[in-house]
Formats: structure tokens, sequence, C-alpha cells
């Protein structure tokens, strides 16, 4: 079975409309571009960096760019920030079970 391939959404910003061949549009391409060409997950951690890293608003002016969700552009977010604490290798549940479980006398 052959993958639907996303269409490459096309920023709608004020910036884009204003200069179409400006740094700031070829940027918006690039990002859209890449973001077209990945799963759901990656896209939507792609796009939470690419908030977190525009700091304030940061949120907003992805959601104008990929034209994803603000929700789905938090969550990413929020999966990029605990990236560290939540990577877990295990999946939850998983290993031993805890000891109290084990030691059953009767
Ligand atoms: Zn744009």
């Amino acid at each position: 079975m052959k993958k639907k391939r996303r269409a490459v959404h096309r920023c709608e910003c004020k910036e884009c409309q204003r200069h179409p061949y400006g740094v700031l549009a070829k940027e918006h391409r690039a990002i859209n571009r890449v973001l077209a060409g990945l799963d759901e997950k990656s896209r939507r951690q792609c796009a939470g960096v690419l908030a977190l890293q525009r700091g304030r608003g940061g949120v907003q002016a992805v959601h104008e760019i990929s034209g994803l969700s603000r929700t789905t552009i938090r969550r990413g977010e929020r999966e990029i920030r605990g990236l560290k604490r939540t990577d877990r290798i295990r999946a939850p549940g998983g290993g031993r079970q805890p000891v109290e479980k084990n030691n059953r006398t009767s």
C-alpha cells in the first residue's frame, strides 16, 4: 500500500504575502516542506521545537506558518521539553513487579 503523501502547506502569514520571495518566506516554505515529509509525531515535535525557539508567540507563529493546530504544537512543545524526564526505556508498567506484590504469604 502506498503511503498517502501530505500536501505541502502554504504559509499565509503577512510576511509571506508581502514578500513572497523574501528570506522569511523561503524559510517558511522550507519548514513546510520538511514538516510534510514527517510522520505525525515527528511533525508535531518539530513544530514544537520551532515554537520553543520563537519564544513568546511562538505557538501562534508556527500555527500560521504550518497550518497545524495550536493544540498540536503545544503538545509537541511539551513532548520536547519533557523528553529527558519521560523518555523511558521501558514502557510504563514494564519490568519487575514491586516487591510487595511478589511476596504473598497466603
Ligand atoms: Zn510565512
